[in-house]
């Protein structure tokens, strides 16, 4: 029986889905906090890349991983990632850094600290986290799991208009060319892999807009939180 005082909600799912959206629109609208996985990883990613840290170098990566101090921070109503106080938001978004993230979470190392940190930060619910494994692994006892999915043009398609929107545009092929590789890297690897818990609830967001996924979301939680 959990004693958390509030749900922690799970959303896993391949990149591209919608989870950082939904899992944004749900902790503003439930006055929940938003703790983005992926960009942890990607944290360690950039920093391995930083300090020449092997991407297979579990002992290293380890140890990198007990020295970062991420945090998430509410600025001008916009979320910044902190890395040892330095503001990593924008970095971390680089096509290059994706891959990095994906290849060094496949370290048991980094998983076990990321993990730990991860429960730290959401042991007292009133937390939405949005990940590869946080309805199987992170918090298998999660009050509300969502899997949410999309065909991987749909996909590519949204991550190529995210990066043009950005300033720094990439030929959809190479996204879409990226985005399959990743997927495979992730789904396959022996860590964590990315797959549905049980007993989540799945979405399919390729021809449901962000409002439609987040109401559908917000009318579950409620049901756990009105019973
Ligand atoms: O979600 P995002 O694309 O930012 O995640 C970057 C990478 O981090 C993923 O491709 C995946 O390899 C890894 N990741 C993970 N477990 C999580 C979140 C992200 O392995 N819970």
């Amino acid at each position: 029986m959990s004693t958390r005082r509030a749900p922690v909600v799970a959303i896993d799912g391949p990149s591209g889905s919608g989870k950082s959206t939904l899992a944004r629109g749900l902790a503003t609208r439930l006055g929940f906090i938003h703790i983005d996985t992926g960009a942890m990883y990607r944290v360690v990613g950039l920093r391995a890349a930083e300090v020449g840290v092997g991407i297979r170098d579990d002992e290293a990566l380890g140890r990198l991983c007990d020295r970062l101090a991420i945090r998430f921070d509410r600025r001008d109503g916009q979320v910044r990632v902190l890395e040892g106080g330095r503001d990593v938001t924008d970095d971390i978004r680089r096509p290059e850094v994706s891959r990095l993230a994906s290849d060094v979470s496949t370290n048991p190392s980094v998983r076990r600290a990321l993990v730990e940190m991860q429960r730290a930060m959401g042991c007292e619910g009133g937390v939405v986290l949005d990940g590869r494994d946080i309805g199987t692994v992170v918090f298998p006892d999660a009050e509300v799991k969502i899997y949410l999915d999309a065909e991987v043009d749909e996909r590519a398609r949204r991550r190529t208009a995210e990066l043009a929107e950005r300033g720094t545009p990439e030929d959809p092929r190479a996204t879409l060319a990226a985005m399959i590789e990743r997927d495979r890297q992730d789904s396959t690897r022996s860590e964590a892999p990315l797959r549905p818990a049980p007993d989540a609830v799945h979405f399919d967001s390729t021809r449901l807009d962000a409002d439609t996924v987040l109401a559908r979301a917000i009318e579950l939680v409620r049901r756990f939180t009105d019973s």
